[in-house]
């Protein structure tokens, strides 16, 4: 085995490998060779270092804590994708309904003083046959009005 094929060898070789304590061709070679026996040294601490990173990430954070906290984000995520969903066509719903009221009646002005309107009664309409007399009375009720022919 030359160096060439020990490098691409110790990319993926086992902690065994890179400290030369496997049965293997490669780790023969580690041994053998200073040159790629100083590769497999720092490949195998980069490994030690990555190893002692992952497990402070684990220790963290169980599994069952890791499940729970996933369980809640699916939720979350859930009630998002509703409610992204379904305030869209609210939005739309509100909007056609001010558009309604707004055609509907004109926009209201500013408030004023309020409009007294004063009901005129209207005089009795009373045609009278030819050769008869009418006398029309008021009353002081405005609904009522007597009529007298003669
Ligand atoms: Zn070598």
């Amino acid at each position: 085995m030359n160096c060439d094929d020990a490098y691409l060898m110790l990319l993926e070789a086992e902690p065994e490998e890179l400290r030369g304590e496997a049965d293997s061709f490669l780790s023969r070679h580690v041994r053998s060779c200073p040159r790629c026996r100083t590769v497999a040294e720092h490949l195998s601490r980069e490994q030690e270092r990555l190893r002692a990173a992952l497990g402070a990430v684990r220790s963290r954070v169980s599994i069952e804590e890791a499940g729970k906290r996933a369980a809640r984000e699916a939720r979350l995520r859930r009630r998002r994708e509703i409610w992204y969903g379904i305030a869209p066509v609210a939005a739309a719903a509100g909007l056609a309904g001010i558009m309604l009221m707004s055609t509907g009646s004109p926009a209201p002005g500013p408030l004023g003083e309020p409009t007294v309107t004063v009901q005129q009664p209207l005089p009795p309409i009373v045609e009278a046959a030819p050769g008869q007399q009418i006398a029309v009375f008021e009353t002081d009720n405005p609904n009522i009005v007597v009529v007298w022919s003669f």
